[in-house]
């Protein structure tokens, strides 16, 4: 099959008619993961209350750094067969191989959807499109992380092949290499242009994975209402504040359901997210620009001790040229480039030639710090026999040193440390009865290291309040350790 086939490839509905809505979007509900029974089937509940049919939980879950929660894996289908029968809903999940297809098929999952990570890779596609052979369940297929209709739409075309008619689309932002308050960037013209090539093929809008924050939401179901989205996959969490996986996104089943009924279609709304994130791309055009500055500054040393003039006709030429053939790879208009870069480049001039002034004002480089301070826990650390039987309490202090200007500038926790993981984890560190305090402090800046990537530096300080000492009456006894993660 061809791209172009896709003209006139007639998709199937995805739906029984009893589970269909008609005007509109077709809704898909449920938490980002299936965390245990209980979170499962009271989220289920709720929802059903408010009238979702459509019920989705993560088992497996593609997370982009090792050491996270993976999704609680095939022990979470029957939870979810369970909501299937008390809720008479249909239940989806998400599969990233022919084991996932495999094991959802076996405990009769109605629905399922492919991941952005996996829509990128052709040969996961193709094996998820052989294993889901002969079974007629609908696929809603995520765009992938990139900007690419391409790798989409062929990941659709090998479904299709493979004897999948169900199929439908899920638009969840792209990663563009910008950040934008947003966690994913929308791209409503890309959108449009695939309706246009795919006509039959129907398109969900996953407005949580595009928001990375409940405060967005309403703006972007107001423009799916608008732009005449066929579905929407929302996240939704009995205790969002609890959520193992994506907790800033998520609603609660009464916050979605009052979402979702208040929301008008609006063009408006959409006006103010593209406003909101042309305001963030200016902000990092003028942070570049003030690095381009600082660059300006030190290249007039290096200059002045080749005893070199701060122009260089011949380089700036050469750039200017260079500059014609970058314009149009970006389809930019040449004569606007070179007007911009004519004025970036005399401010350099002045600044090397000393005219000017620029202090250090980059920021995106600065360490910032998070601290967790008087943890308290019980535990048994120790070596004597009554340490470990009776316990103890310890005081925990943890410094956390990382580059925190992604998360600042974006609004979006996922760029920067979550310090609910950090003391997630170091509530299971303590919890493990550890004869020595450096050996404890040891393995949690190990695994903080590992946790967290974005860390620079830690620092732990434990202290066991009640030491076994005759007659102690201070404050405890403390270790401290320091831990600096190298970084490439
Ligand atoms: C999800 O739906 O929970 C998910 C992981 O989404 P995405 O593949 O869009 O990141
Ligand atoms: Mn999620």
């Amino acid at each position: 099959m061809k791209m172009s086939d896709l003209l006139h490839f007639t998709a199937k509905s995805l739906w029984p008619e009893a589970y269909a809505t008609d005007n509109t979007p077709q809704l898909i509900a449920g938490p980002c993961s299936a965390e245990s029974r209980e979170q499962v089937l009271a989220t289920a509940e709720a929802l059903d209350h408010h009238g979702v049919k459509l019920f989705r939980a993560g088992i497996w879950k593609p997370r982009t750094y090792p050491g996270q929660f993976e999704g609680v894996g095939e022990k979470g289908l029957p939870w979810l067969t369970e909501v299937r029968k008390k809720y008479r809903m249909l239940i989806g999940t998400e599969v990233g191989n022919a084991k996932h297809v495999e094991l959802a098929l076996r405990h009769g999952i109605d629905f399922v959807w492919i991941g952005a990570r996996t829509t990128a890779s052709p040969f996961a596609i193709q094996e998820i499109a052989e294993a889901l052979k002969g079974s007629d369940i609908p696929i809603l297929l995520k765009n992938p992380l990139s900007p690419s209709v391409g790798l989409w739409l062929g990941a659709l075309l090998r479904l299709i092949e493979a004897g999948s008619k169900k199929v439908a689309l899920i638009h969840r932002g792209f990663d563009i290499g910008t950040h934008t308050a947003l966690r994913n960037t929308p791209l409503w013209e890309l959108i449009s242009e695939v309706r246009q090539v795919a006509p039959s093929i129907s398109i969900y809008l996953d407005p949580s994975h595009i928001a990375g924050h409940k405060n967005y939401l309403p703006k972007l179901i107001q423009t799916a209402y608008h732009l005449h989205y066929d579905g929407l996959m929302l996240e939704s969490h009995i205790a969002p504040n609890k959520a193992l996986t994506d907790p800033a996104q998520q609603l609660t089943p009464d916050e979605l359901a009052k979402l979702l009924h208040t929301a008008t279609p609006s063009e408006v709304a959409q006006l103010e997210l593209l406003r909101d994130q042309l305001t963030t791309t200016d902000n990092q055009l003028i942070d570049r620009f003030a690095h381009r500055r600082l660059l300006s500054q030190e290249i007039a040393k290096v200059k002045q001790s080749l005893r070199l003039q701060p122009l260089q006709e011949e380089q700036y030429q050469l750039r200017l040229q260079q500059l014609q053939a970058t314009a149009e790879e970006y389809h930019i208009p040449a004569d606007l480039l070179s007007q911009l870069y004519q004025l970036v480049h005399r401010d350099s001039l002045e600044i090397q030639s000393g005219e000017k002034k620029c202090t250090n004002t980059n920021f995106s480089t600065s360490q910032h710090t998070i601290t967790l301070s008087g943890l308290r826990f019980f535990a048994y650390h120790g070596l004597l026999p009554h340490e470990k039987r009776i316990g103890n309490t310890f005081e925990l202090n943890a410094t956390l040193h990382f580059p925190a200007t992604e998360v600042m500038k974006s609004g979006n926790l996922e760029k920067g440390i979550n310090y609910a993981e950090v003391y997630q984890l170091l509530q299971q560190e303590m919890r493990i009865p550890t004869e020595l305090l450096e050996t404890l402090t040891y393995r949690i800046l190990q695994r903080l290291g590992s946790a967290f990537p974005l860390l620079t530096s830690a620092t732990v300080t434990i202290t066991k309040l009640a030491p076994p000492i005759p007659s102690f009456d201070g404050e405890g006894v403390s270790f401290t350790a320091t831990a600096n993660y190298k970084k490439e």
